[in-house]
């Protein structure tokens, strides 16, 4: 059977936020926000450092008022992915972010008041090469769009949107980036829809206030997946009520779920049935947790008795097909040795690890 293809990706012209490709055929670039006080450089640094290892492509950190954007340069010192201000309505925000040195912004020019303040930022930004990303979010519509649609429905959303652009194109400012988010993720497919085919400019694409981890997660997958299945997206985030470095395994477990990203270590676990002999939940989870500071792929299946376990083991990378007293340790599909119940996981971990370093 062919695997599912996935329809061809979106078009779009191609930016860089610092030294990261977006758009334009570009590997679809994983982003997170920074959840400390903007103005606390140490707390902000170390999340980010955090967000860094588990692989966050691109950061975003929010600007509330002038004591936030005086330290971005200093935050900017300390890392190594590009970061983003997030700013909402105040254009000197926007000016100091840029002195400062930042890879990109995060506003909405229609938010941020006169054509003239909207010129100077474009034109600052411009000089920099710094791209702008509109983000037009359901929660905070303009007070004329809700009125004239009742609510803040997708067609408003793109509405919103493509007047934010018309109005950096105005400036001859085109490095612009376009997310449209909703908290429904029929909603934000819907707009995201609607908008890639009457602009070619790279789309950001998430489910905003998604919710807690659990839930929030199997939302984002579902909507950001939906997305990423018809080709729509360059760059993605998961937004969760959760640790940050949760939004970036979520992240990358929908892109390798779609095959449209490789990274770190895949886990094929069976779900155990009345054959189990082993019970393997705590032992998935002390693979998943000894094997999750790699970033390199691999595949490794923990099944749970011999009807299904070797045929998936022998699929996987590095296997194990566990039985009561001993198990078959499998690798790129040979049955290598018969382990002990007790010794599986060592084993199984050691002979990952040897795989991995010698990647
Ligand atoms: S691999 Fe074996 S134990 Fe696991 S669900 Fe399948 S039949 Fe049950």
């Amino acid at each position: 059977m062919r695997p599912a293809e996935l329809t061809s990706r979106r078009k779009s012209r191609q930016l860089f936020i610092g030294s990261v490709p977006v758009g334009g055929g570009a590997p679809i670039a994983v982003q997170s926000m920074a959840k400390t006080n903007t103005r606390d450089v140490s707390s902000t640094v170390a999340q980010i450092h955090l967000l860094q290892r588990e692989g966050c492509e691109i950061v975003r950190v929010a600007v509330p008022d002038r004591n936030a954007a005086k330290k971005l340069g200093e935050i900017k010192k300390e890392i190594s992915i590009p970061m983003i201000a997030d700013i909402h309505f105040d254009h000197r925000l926007a000016l100091e972010a840029l002195e400062q040195g930042v890879d990109g912004l995060r506003l909405n020019p229609g938010n941020i008041g006169s054509r003239e303040r909207i010129a100077q930022v474009a034109r600052e930004a411009q000089q920099r090469k710094v791209p702008i990303r509109i983000g037009v979010n359901s929660g905070s519509l303009e007070k004329k769009l809700l009125k004239e649609y009742g609510h803040p429905s997708p067609d408003a959303l793109v509405d919103s949107a493509l007047h934010h652009v018309r109005l950096l194109e105005d400036q001859g400012f085109d490095l612009i980036k376009i997310s449209l988010k909703a908290s429904d993720p029929l909603a934000t497919i819907a707009a995201y829809q609607k908008i890639a085919p009457l602009t070619d400019y790279p789309l950001h694409i998430g489910i905003t206030e998604a919710g807690p981890l659990f839930a929030g997660g199997i939302k984002s997958a579902v909507g950001l997946g939906i997305l990423l299945y018809q080709g729509i997206g360059d760059t993605i985030r998961v937004s969760l009520t959760a640790d940050p470095t949760l939004e970036v395994k979520a992240a990358y477990h929908i892109l390798k779920a779609l095959g449209l990203r490789r990274r770190g270590v895949e886990i094929i676990s069976c779900p155990l049935c009345g054959r189990s002999e082993v019970n393997l939940i705590p032992v998935v989870r002390e693979v998943e947790e000894r094997l999750s500071g790699w970033s390199e792929p691999l595949h490794v299946a923990v099944m749970g008795c011999s009807v299904n376990g070797p045929g998936e083991a022998r699929e996987a990378d590095v296997g194990i097909a566990a039985g009561k007293g001993t198990s078959l340790l499998f690798r790129k599909g040979k049955v290598i040795r018969e382990v002990k119940e007790e010794e599986m996981v060592t084993a199984l971990i050691s002979e990952a690890e040897l795989i991995l370093k010698n990647q």
